[in-house]
């Protein structure tokens, strides 16, 4: 490809035009031209993807993952078009309409009385220049009648560079109100320990991608388990996301990481699709059961 992401913008790194940068930017400007009508058309939905306790393969939660269903384009994955809302605004409405069907789902299952585990949604570090973003989330609660414990708030790392002071800020307020704080992303960016040594989080999420992108296996095996290990002196609990092997959460298990998300035990799936899941996964003793059961 000969387009570079810098900053949120696109530069031609070769100097060549060619047809996946034309068809790039033909895309951008029809989401663009098509964001508010989608909105409005409810094309935007949201999958879950379950997060496992390792030990007893119980689901602890999910995690709500926004997707397009484009009527022309068909099914659209959120790392195509957030870039461009971050670019232009658009992200806060689009980030409000999923945090509320949220909670219209997390009310809706307490009105069947079914067993409720929390859903996370994915704040956007766009967001937090929004001035009503705590008054937001606590209208959206009260008006579902949702315990702010349900809707946990994943919070970018990379969105503490912009304004540390104004996110030590808001995840104080939110936690004052009863909301979980789980800072994504955990290691990826340039600022991890500064950002843990002022932000006050109830969680930290690892994503294995990052440390996947060297070759030395065993030192990103060393620089994890050093993670692990700094969250418990902590007294945080951590979550690893993105595991796909086996080994991998063999590996995990045996440096004692609680939590985990990732492809090798479930992928994001329909909401109907989650429900069976909780439903299936009452009988599973152990998390490798449970994997069986996602994969068959
Ligand atoms: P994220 O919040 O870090 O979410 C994790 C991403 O990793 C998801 O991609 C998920 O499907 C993917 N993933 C999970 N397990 C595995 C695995 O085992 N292997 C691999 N290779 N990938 C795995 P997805 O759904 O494409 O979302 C990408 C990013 O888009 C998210 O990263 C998040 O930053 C953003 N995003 C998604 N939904 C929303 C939303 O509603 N609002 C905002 N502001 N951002 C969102
Ligand atoms: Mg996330
Ligand atoms: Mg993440
Ligand atoms: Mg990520």
């Amino acid at each position: 490809l000969a387009l570079k992401k810098v900053k949120g913008h696109y530069l031609v790194a070769c100097g060549e035009y060619d047809e996946s940068m034309h068809q790039r930017l033909l895309d951008e400007q029809s989401f663009i031209n098509g964001m508010n009508e989608a909105l409005k058309n409810r094309e935007f939905l949201f999958y879950l993807q379950p997060k496992y306790e390792l030990a007893g393969g119980k689901i602890i939660g999910a995690e709500a993952l926004v997707r397009w269903l484009h009527p022309q384009k068909g099914f659209i994955g959120p790392n195509r078009f957030i870039p461009i809302f971050e670019q232009n605004g658009f992200i806060l409405n689009l980030d409000k309409y999923i945090w509320e069907e949220v909670c219209k789902l997390l009310r809706s299952w307490m009105d069947e009385g079914r067993q409720i585990q929390p859903i996370s949604v994915n704040i956007s570090r766009v967001d937090l220049y929004d001035n009503d973003l705590v008054g937001f989330f606590a209208r959206l609660v009260k008006k579902y009648d949702v315990p702010p414990r349900l809707l946990e708030l994943e919070l970018t790392e990379s969105a503490y560079i912009d304004n540390p002071e104004k996110i030590v800020e808001i995840t104080q307020r939110l936690q004052e109100m009863g909301f979980i704080i789980l800072m994504d992303d955990f290691g990826s960016g340039y600022s991890s320990l500064n950002m843990l040594k002022d932000v006050n989080v109830n969680v930290l999420k690892v994503d294995l991608k990052f440390l996947q992108n060297t070759n030395h296996n065993n030192r990103s095996g060393q620089i994890l388990n050093s993670v692990v290990h700094m969250a418990k002196c902590l007294e945080l609990p951590i979550i690893v996301e993105g595991v796909e092997t086996l080994q991998q959460s063999e590996f995990l298990r045996s440096i004692g990481c609680n939590w985990v998300q990732g492809y090798y035990y479930s992928k994001p799936v329909p909401i109907e699709t989650y429900e069976k899941l909780i439903e299936q996964m009452d009988g599973a003793k152990d998390v490798e059961e449970s994997a069986e059961i996602c994969h068959s």
